[in-house]
């Protein structure tokens, strides 16, 4: 697409700047917004004419449906047939990274579900998200604010690279607190629930509210040619960086000793932990302290992209997370950014 939009960029937004951007989105309007997983791409969900142009701007497939954003978790009986199950999820994790798969209601336009009968809801707890949907007094449709493939946005930095040109307004919040997307469900009729996208609500947190979690295939596996995720945006390649990843499977150790031969190499990176014994070679890239997911989680997206303004390197080691608490999350986005590739050491 070619960059015609005159992009209006609003460093630490004020009331008066969230009023501008809700009305830019009453009428049609795109608006890059923090939230506390990743950036959004906000649009007026209730607008059939809306959820297209956030399509065109990723250059995102239009059959990969869009999650809509409300103030408070009480709206969502408007827009969706809610149950038992999402009343004591949102009581329990929303405002949150919590995504919950509901049936739609007919106000919500088949264009911002992929013409889906379900609708994805979700209630964020980023102050200016919070207050710009509460302004708004309607649902804002997002996907991440990048362009389709790419990792997805976790600084204002970042949503200037892949955006401007494309939307009307960005608004800057600051380095996103998670660094990766929302956890997806979708609450089953015995009340029990499908784990459709790891995030920072984890499986552990899910069943110490009681709930049975069972893991869509997508979650943990490449899917064969014609299996479909039940959220399509799953099956598509994703946060790959253009250098090859290579996730090196085994102990802590093991993993180390295999990624010493490739020290200080200029056509290699490799991605570890703090304290490995590779840490401080020119050619490694920290992800975090290794107990520290959180740290590991916030910092995974930004590094993904660092490798591409870096051509001279054609391939990344990397250790394959474990699947402990947002593990799973880091996982899931390790296993699509290396495209299942798997050495075991
Ligand atoms: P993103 O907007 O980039 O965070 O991606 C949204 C994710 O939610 C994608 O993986 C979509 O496929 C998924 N999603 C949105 N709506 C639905 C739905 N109604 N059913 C299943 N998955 C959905
Ligand atoms: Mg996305």
């Amino acid at each position: 697409m070619e960059q015609t939009i005159n992009t209006k960029i609003v460093y630490t937004p004020t009331e008066d700047d969230l009023i501008s951007a809700a009305d830019l989105l009453r009428t049609g309007g795109l608006v890059a917004i923090p939230t506390e997983t990743v950036y959004g791409l906000g649009v007026n969900a209730l607008l059939s004419e809306a959820a297209p142009k956030v399509y065109a701007a990723k250059g995102r497939p239009s059959d990969n449906p869009l999650i809509i954003h409300l103030a408070d978790a009480a709206d969502a009986e408007r827009y969706a047939i809610t149950c038992d199950a999402f009343d004591r999820l949102a009581t329990a994790f929303m405002p949150g990274p919590l995504t919950v798969i509901l049936p739609k209601r007919d106000c919500i336009p088949d264009s911002v579900t992929g013409g889906l009968a379900t609708v994805a809801v979700r209630v964020p707890s980023h102050p200016i998200a919070h207050r710009l949907i509460e302004l708004c007094g309607f649902p804002v449709a997002a996907p991440s604010a990048n362009l389709s493939g790419r990792p997805s946005t976790t600084t204002v930095e970042h949503v200037i690279e892949d955006m401007k040109g494309r939307v009307d307004m960005i608004l800057d919040g600051g380095a996103s607190d998670i660094g990766l997307e929302s956890t997806i469900v979708l609450p089953k009729e015995d009340g029990s629930l499908v784990l459709l996208r790891p995030g920072a609500i984890t499986v552990e947190m899910l069943e110490e509210e009681g709930f049975t979690v069972t893991l869509d295939k997508a979650v943990t596996a490449r899917l064969q040619e014609g299996e479909q995720p039940l959220a399509p945006g799953m099956k598509y390649r994703h946060y790959a960086p253009r250098a090859r990843v290579i996730l090196l499977s085994g102990e802590r150790e093991s993993v180390q000793a295999a990624m010493e031969p490739y020290r200080d190499r200029a056509d290699t990176a490799l991605i570890c932990y703090a304290d490995d014994t590779v840490a401080d070679a020119s050619n490694a890239r920290v992800l975090g302290a290794f107990e520290r997911r959180d740290e590991q989680a916030r910092n995974l997206f930004d590094l993904l992209r660092s490798f591409d303004s870096q051509t001279e390197i054609t391939r990344i080691y990397a250790p394959l997370p474990d699947r402990k608490g947002i593990g799973l999350a880091l996982f899931n986005r390790m296993l699509k950014a290396a495209g299942y590739d798997i050495e075991e050491v």
